[in-house]
């Protein structure tokens, strides 16, 4: 492995600033790599907890697959008080990384590595140009670099800027008795409607017949207030019969769809994950995309070369998250119908493909194909360019 010390006067070959997915993903498999570089990694949380759960559609086999805690073969959409679509893949399931499994992996990885070491409760202030290096202040001091990889989350102020915010809060539950949940399906997009706090849905996946997480989603054009997910969350395990439960755990985000461009960042440093557009704009996904980067950085890391940051999309794709995000946040009405009929109508694993980043010529006709022409029509005369208000007054 040629990747020999390179910090000169500096104290570490490479600071990672925050250690959750992006920045784990790096560390971890330097660590398991057996990397020869120093390495710290700078993290405000004191300990790790189950606080997310990624999941994405991927074959039966890839190279996560030992992380992966559970499988669905099938998932449903569909509109409130409308029939449910349900649909299968023979190539592709819906698939469930519990974060803490995540988080252990890679922490067990970084705990054997006597040269890249994780520092917690730690918050980074400044970063500042240091000869041919970095000096980074910290909660806990300063320490000097020869590169730095920032994975922070992009501040208020950027993620207000997105053309929609994805917005979500979500309980693991455990039942009193049989909820009658069907283990093998999720539901991806169910009672989908629009009212004032914008498009709603419920998200839930069912880890047997009494457990499962049950999310409500909203996207809207604005920051929501917290009591309005609480209320959605309260209202769907009440109608759902879920409200007689154990909670096991919880979690909630809100994530930007479509930023207009990158946070600017300090010229020399890499940034990466969601700060350095890791996330898929017209879905939200976010994890395979950062283990696709992080195993393309440690490649480069590997052959002597410098950090690398997020790839960018393809022309096509980000072309059609563009249009479909313009012709949402422009008439957020539509949503319920467009995602039903994207779903109901185009083939299953076009759309699995299309959400997943590999999306064909085909598959993009497809999806084309299955969504109503005169809202795309009237988003292609929107300017890409046309600057987005969080209050939705564009
Ligand atoms: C609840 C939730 C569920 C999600 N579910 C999915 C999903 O199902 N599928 C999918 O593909 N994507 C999902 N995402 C989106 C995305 O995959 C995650 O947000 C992912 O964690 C992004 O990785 P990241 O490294 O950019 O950010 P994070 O994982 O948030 O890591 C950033 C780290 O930086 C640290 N930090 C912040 N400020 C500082 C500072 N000043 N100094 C030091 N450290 C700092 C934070 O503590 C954090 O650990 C989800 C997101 C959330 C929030």
């Amino acid at each position: 492995m040629n990747n020999t010390k390179r910090s000169g006067s500096a104290e570490h070959d490479l600071v990672i600033i925050g250690g959750g997915c992006a920045g784990l993903s790096l560390a971890g498999r330097l660590a398991s790599q057996g990397s020869r570089l120093s390495v710290a990694v700078l993290e405000t949380r004191s300990d790790y907890r189950d606080d997310r759960s990624w999941c994405f559609f991927a074959p039966p086999r890839h190279r996560h697959e030992q992380l992966v805690s559970h499988r669905w073969s099938r998932w449903l959409v569909g509109r409130e008080n409308r029939a449910l679509i349900e649909r299968q893949s023979r190539r592709f399931s819906y698939q469930y990384v519990r974060s803490v499994d995540f988080y252990q992996t890679h922490l067990a990885a970084i705990e054997r590595h006597p040269l890249i070491d994780l520092h917690r409760s730690t918050s980074v202030n400044a970063i500042e140009r240091q000869g041919k290096g970095w000096r980074i202040e910290t909660s806990r001091g300063s320490l000097t670099a020869a590169e730095v990889l920032d994975t922070r989350p992009p501040g208020r102020a950027h993620l207000e800027s997105a053309m929609l915010l994805q917005t979500f809060k979500g309980v693991e539950i455990e039942l009193d008795q049989d909820g009658h949940l069907e283990p093998d399906c999720v539901e991806l997009m169910t009672q989908l409607r629009h009212d004032r706090d914008g498009l709603y849905f419920t998200y839930l996946l069912p880890f047997g017949t009494r457990r499962a997480l049950v999310e409500v989603t909203r996207f809207s054009n604005r920051p929501l207030d917290q009591d309005v997910l609480d209320h959605d969350l309260h209202t769907v395990l009440a109608q759902r019969g879920l409200d007689r439960h154990r909670q096991i755990r919880r979690e909630a985000g809100c994530l930007p769809m479509g930023l207009p461009d990158a946070e600017a960042s300090q010229p020399g440093i890499v940034r990466a994950g969601m700060a350095g557009g890791a996330l898929r704009p017209s879905s939200g996904y976010a994890f395979l995309r950062i283990q696709a980067w992080a195993a393309r950085c440690l490649q480069r890391l590997q052959s002597g070369g410098p950090l690398l940051g997020q790839a960018r999309d393809p022309r096509l794709q980000s072309l059609m998250d563009g249009l479909f995000l313009r012709v949402l946040a422009d008439d957020l009405s539509l949503a319920p119908a467009l995602f039903s009929q994207l779903f109901e109508r185009a083939h299953p694993d076009s759309v699995v493909r299309f959400l997943s980043d590999q999306a064909g010529p085909g598959d993009y006709l497809n999806v084309i194909r299955s969504l109503p022409r005169r809202p795309f029509l009237r988003g292609l005369c929107l300017s890409p360019n046309r600057s987005w208000s969080v209050a939705g007054s564009s």
